[in-house]
């Protein structure tokens, strides 16, 4: 058995070069660039009146004599005298030799000439060419996480595919012979299957889109051939149950038989004990223990940062911080606790039943208060390490 300490230090020395692929702009949001982007124009790529108005040559008296107009999307460029300008609008292109625009609210109009209630000065409501971004330049950097404003911003350049890193094929391998799936009816000695929605729905969040769910009894040789065919065709492959020590659990044994290289298993943790990590060929595999809460805890703790690495993000795990205790906290016991809890503000509550197989105090859970190993009790309000859980 393994401390946290160990376990995290083998996570974070794993190294994985991600692979780049070119995929259309619109299905990229979540995912990171695998390149530099230059923009290929201006943007904009003509002056571009930023407002509702008329644009002008300056002169040194109050009235304007207007000779046309330019809506959005015209082509048109009017020369203009001084003393002369166009009706215009927001997102229309601005007359090379006009110096202004003046906004509609500060002008009355009678016929084809203007009066200007105020002084104007030059230079006003114009967006100047290339003022967003200029042709040549780099508008994201590689490993810039697009963003739903950053798809916009590219679009706005014309850009319709970009390279990215290829997030992993992930499988979900669920065991247990008393698992029912939602939806079917429940039978004396069964339960209701949730793992395998669980870790789907947190790959759903991390973009993953390649997610194959395989189920298997608790009998040695289909979990073997089924494992096989996770690893044949995924990068990450996620099981659930069957890796503790019971006479029906059949993981490890299988992972053993298929030459899987272990990693680590079994953290002196809780929840969460026994965890196996172990990599075979280039597919990493972990065996999540089944309880629920134990399952999701692992996955954050220890699966997201080599999923993150697989997608070429270089932050890594959840965000933590100190919060102040609400309550004191007497531990039981000597492994370190991952416990379900609620920030509010600078504060932390640990929430009530802590168990591996209670699910409901994770669903209003927005943390989980890390107590470490040689920590034995904490006074309320000292600090607590919060890993502040993804919303
Ligand atoms: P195991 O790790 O297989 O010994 O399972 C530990 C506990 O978690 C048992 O009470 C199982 O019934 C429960 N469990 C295992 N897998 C699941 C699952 N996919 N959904 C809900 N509960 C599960
Ligand atoms: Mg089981």
């Amino acid at each position: 058995m393994i401390s946290v300490s160990t376990a995290l230090s083998i996570i974070s020395k794993i190294s994985y070069t991600p692979n780049p692929k070119t995929i259309p702009l619109k299905n990229a949001n979540g995912l990171l660039l695998g390149e530099n982007i230059i923009s290929q124009i201006n943007m904009p790529p003509f002056r571009q009146s930023a407002m509702d108005g008329y644009a002008l040559l300056l002169h040194d008296e109050n009235s304007y004599q207007i000779i046309g107009e330019v809506k959005a999307g015209d082509a048109d460029n009017y020369s203009l005298e001084p003393g002369q300008g166009v009706r215009i609008f927001t997102g229309a292109r601005v007359p090379d030799n006009a110096n202004t625009v003046v906004i509609q609210e500060k002008v009355n109009r009678s016929e084809n000439t203007i009066t200007l209630d105020s002084e104007i000065h030059a230079n006003q409501n114009i967006r100047a060419v290339g003022e967003q971004i200029r042709k040549g330049a780099t508008a994201l950097t590689k490993g810039t996480k697009l963003t739903p404003a950053g798809i916009g911003f590219l679009a706005g350049l014309g850009i319709t595919n970009v390279e990215i890193y290829t997030p992993p094929r992930v499988s979900i391998i669920t065991t247990g012979n008393e698992l029912i799936t939602p939806g079917e009816k429940l039978k004396e000695g069964k339960i209701y299957e949730s793992n395998s929605i669980q870790l789907e729905t947190v790959l759903q969040q991390l973009h993953i889109k390649q997610i194959t769910n395989y189920v298997v009894h608790d009998e040695y040789k289909s979990t073997k051939e089924t494992i096989q065919q996770a690893i044949d065709n995924n990068d990450l492959v996620l099981i659930s149950g069957g890796i503790s020590v019971g006479d029906y659990d059949f993981v490890k044994e299988a992972l053993s038989e298929l030459h899987t290289e272990e990693l680590f298993y079994k953290i002196k943790q809780k929840p969460g004990k026994p965890l196996f990590f172990g990599t075979n060929n280039k597919t990493m595999i972990f065996a999540l223990p089944g309880n629920p809460a134990s399952s999701l805890t692992c996955f954050y703790i220890y699966v997201l940062p080599i999923i993150q690495k697989m997608m070429g993000a270089d932050t890594i795990g959840l965000k933590r911080t100190t919060k102040l205790i609400t309550q004191d906290f007497i531990k039981k016991g000597d492994r370190a606790q991952f416990l379900k809890a609620k920030v509010s503000g600078e504060t932390v509550e640990i929430l009530e039943g802590q168990s591996s197989a209670m699910l409901y105090t994770y669903a209003i859970a927005n943390a989980l208060v890390y107590i470490p190993e040689h920590v034995d009790s904490i006074e309320k309000g000292n600090e607590a390490e919060t890993i502040l859980l993804p919303q």
